[in-house]
């Protein structure tokens, strides 16, 4: 760590007109008081509620600190995410939402536990303001599955505003994965990680881009990506039914030979069973589709974003661990 390391703070902007100059005008209220350099890198996402001209006037006002990626069109938020720290040259990379609900006032805790010589600080939502009983009940039972079935230790209630170190970004940047589920990622590479706890706010402007169903996309993925548990389901369900087959049969036998009763009289039975089996195996092939889906789309090796236009920006964007970049 040079002297005055640099601190790139991250955020994706998608139709986030209401927001950028009060985050622009919050970072740099913050950053001021830290007194190390900075920059803000904007991810503007395909935005087309005006967010493009809002940039340009805060990119023009404080050309030393902006830097703005505009992509060719919307391609999701992990993807402004991942452009944002491919573009960043801090040796400390915080990223951060633009609709204010991580307020950048924590900044300098998360710089404070990085200096104390961590390479991950999250920040833990202690409390969340504004957010619906449905969203906050589904998001702490989908943190907790997810802890259970995964193999890496995802930290609970921590969403992706974070500080990650510059060699906790070459490697995430080096894995191009297409389906990327951050925070799974970013624990996955371990290296020494801390919590700072915070309180989330409600939005500052402007409505959620995560509605229901890209939720639950969104769990799936960070379920998929990091657990085979799904696919062996399968498995588990296929030795319970044979189990349970077995003690039918038997009971079967026993029931015709040795007594008077007519055992499973008429179709419903067989019906029942029929269409639980069927429904079983229907899931099973869809899940093993699943992951088919996602092996299809590694395999294509399409770009996981395309920019149309930067400003502020010299250097190229590095996908990948620049080891040798960091002796020069
Ligand atoms: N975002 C993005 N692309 C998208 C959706 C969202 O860049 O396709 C950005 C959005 O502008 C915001 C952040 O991701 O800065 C988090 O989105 P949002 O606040 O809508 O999600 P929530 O906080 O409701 O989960
Ligand atoms: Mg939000």
């Amino acid at each position: 760590m040079s002297n005055n390391p640099m601190i790139s703070i991250v955020a994706p902007i998608y139709n986030e007109a209401g927001n950028i100059r009060e985050l622009y005008r919050r970072v740099h209220a913050v950053m001021e008081t830290v007194g190390e350099p900075w920059e803000l890198v904007l991810v503007n996402d395909g935005s087309t509620d005006g967010s493009s001209e809002i940039l340009r006037e805060v990119y023009e006002q404080d050309t030393l600190h902006i830097r703005i990626v505009h992509f060719s069109r919307n391609f999701g938020h992990p993807m402004a995410v991942t452009a944002g720290m491919d573009y960043a040259s801090g040796e400390a990379i915080i990223l951060i939402d633009a609709d204010l609900q991580d307020p950048p006032e924590v900044l300098p805790d998360l710089i404070e536990k990085w200096r104390e010589g961590y390479d991950v600080v999250y920040a833990v939502r202690a409390e969340r303001e504004g957010e619906s009983w449905f969203k906050l009940t589904t998001a702490s039972l989908f943190y907790r599955i997810l802890y259970r079935i995964t193999d890496v230790d995802i930290p609970l209630d921590t969403g992706d505003f974070r500080l990650m170190d510059r060699r906790v970004v070459d490697v995430v940047d080096g894995m191009r994965e297409k389906h990327r589920f951050l925070r799974g990622m970013v624990s996955w590479v371990g290296f020494r990680q801390a919590g700072v706890e915070y309180v989330r706010h409600k939005r500052y402007a402007g409505s959620t881009k995560y509605p229901l169903r890209k939720m639950l996309r969104f769990a799936w993925d960070g379920i998929t990506g990091f657990s085979h548990f799904p696919l062996q389901l399968a498995t588990y369900l296929g030795f319970a039914i044979a189990a349970l087959s077995a003690v039918a049969i038997l009971v079967v036998i026993y029931l015709r030979a040795f007594t008077d009763a007519e055992p499973l009289e008429g179709q419903a039975t067989t019906l029942i069973t029929v269409l639980f089996l069927g429904s079983v195996q229907l899931i099973s092939l869809g899940i093993i589709g699943e992951y088919l889906g996602r092996i299809y789309n590694e395999v294509r090796g399409r770009p996981l974003y395309i920019v149309r236009d930067t400003l502020g920006i010299e250097r190229e964007p590095h996908a990948g661990t620049r080891m040798d970049a960091r002796e020069k």
